[in-house]
């Protein structure tokens, strides 16, 4: 019978059967961090809202339309996180991490939260892998922080994968590029979408991720930020490529990439998957060197970049995997409480050995258990016998011995090297 409860629009649950391809991920990013220096930090699931609206935009969609805000006892505005930079930009001031040496590194993975219409890869809450880099304004950095993901994405093996590369200038240059760009598109208003037209002069760059016809007609004239570098901002992007190209990351410029957050200046990029439908981006990020200063802190340059653990695992194809199969099943007379306690001592000496062990908790009789220990795919079954005997079988012979000398631990690795 289904259940009268469900898990909330846009959320699910991670089973059993796919949290082996969530390992697997994570403990490649975990591997890739740990040895390119990136300190793990966790920071809370909520903060206060005026951090996301000073952080990540007023004028953003995230902001505007995302957030999962409420008061919480005390009278506070809360918000559930809608991204990590922030906050660790917020827990960076915060410990005064500015007094360290610089940059900073951080990694992170968990849980986030937006409020946006549910499809295929895009849900409520998600969960991001991320990194982020404090206190340089170095290409290196830039060159360093995307050289994680890419090398990210090639270890776990995702196909069909490229970057896009763009820059946003500093954030003078941009300003100036801004205005620019507003007038534009005020000279053809009539032709652009109502949400576009509604944002002119709030936030522009978005005119370039409308998918409106009439407003992708407009764009296609429109002048873009790559084409005005000039000066630091051209040799820092010129550098960024220079250092992307020795390491052999492959890259296209895109000179109409935008990011859904504010605080991005400079470097900016993104990658996507072909085996992604409408939601192709698996992971992106940029330079955001105005940030911390717009926190309150002093000026600090910084990058950093966030990756979707579900777009990774659906680009991996990977959703639906079966747990590991457990080695050895310990079958045993569901009617004698004694024999339940040997097992269940039996299961821990073999897993403090190493090996997976599971223990029958169902009563079954003993052909069901056998045939239980066929379905879950075990290798061996320990009998365990009435006069305390220990029998072995091997599921895929069908042969069964007694267990000489008692030393299951050994006997079973014997069979199984
Ligand atoms: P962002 O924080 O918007 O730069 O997004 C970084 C990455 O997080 C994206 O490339 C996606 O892989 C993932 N992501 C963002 N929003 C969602 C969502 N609503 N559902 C699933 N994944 C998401």
């Amino acid at each position: 019978m289904a259940s009268k409860y469900q898990a909330p629009r846009g959320t699910f649950d991670v089973l059993p059967e796919s949290s082996r391809a969530r390992a697997r991920v994570e403990a490649a990013a975990s591997g890739i961090f740990a040895r390119a220096g990136y300190g793990r930090i966790a920071t809370p699931a909520f903060e206060d809202t005026e951090l996301f609206e000073r952080g990540v935009g007023r004028s953003t969609d995230i902001v505007r339309k995302e957030m999962f805000t409420f008061e919480d006892k005390g009278g506070r505005s809360i918000t559930l996180r809608p991204e990590g930079t922030a906050p660790i930009c917020r827990a960076y001031l915060e410990h005064g991490m500015q007094k360290l040496a610089q940059p900073v590194r951080f990694a992170y993975s968990g849980p986030f939260f937006r409020h946006e219409r549910p499809q295929a890869g895009r849900y409520r809450q998600f969960h991001q892998i991320g990194a982020e880099a404090i206190g340089s304004d170095s290409p290196l950095a830039d060159a360093e922080s995307i050289g994680l993901l890419a090398e990210l994405l090639t270890e776990l093996g995702v196909p069909g994968v490229e970057l896009r590369l763009g820059s946003l200038g500093s954030l003078e240059a941009r300003r100036a590029y801004l205005d620019e760009l507003k007038a534009y598109l005020h000279a053809s208003e009539g032709e652009l979408s109502e949400d576009v037209r509604e944002r002119i002069d709030v936030n522009p760059l978005r005119a370039f991720d409308s998918d409106h016809e009439g407003t992708r007609g407009v764009m296609e004239g429109a002048p873009t930020i790559v084409e005005r570098l000039e000066g630091d901002d051209a040799e820092h992007f010129a550098e960024v490529r220079a250092l992307l190209e020795a390491a052999g990351v492959e890259y296209s410029i895109d000179p109409t990439l935008v990011r859904g957050l504010d605080y991005y200046t400079r470097t900016i990029f993104s990658f996507v998957c072909d085996r992604l439908g409408a939601q192709s981006e698996i992971g992106g990020g940029g330079r955001y060197d105005g940030l911390i200063e717009q926190l309150g802190g002093p000026p600090t340059p910084a990058v950093g970049w966030a990756a979707g653990i579900e777009r990774l695992l659906l680009a991996l194809g990977e959703e639906g995997e079966t747990p590991a199969a457990p080695a050895v099943f310990i079958s045993h007379d569901a009617s004698s409480p004694e024999a339940g306690r040997t097992a269940l001592a039996l299961a821990g000496e073999l897993r403090r050995a190493g090996l997976a062990a599971e223990v029958d908790l169902a009563g079954r009789s003993a052909k069901g258990q056998f045939k239980h220990a066929n379905r879950i795919g075990a290798d061996l079954v320990v009998v365990l016998g009435d006069d305390g005997g220990l029998q072995l079988r091997d599921m895929e012979s069908g042969e069964q011995e007694p267990v000489e000398g008692g030393d299951l631990v050994a006997e079973i690795e014997r069979r199984r090297s």
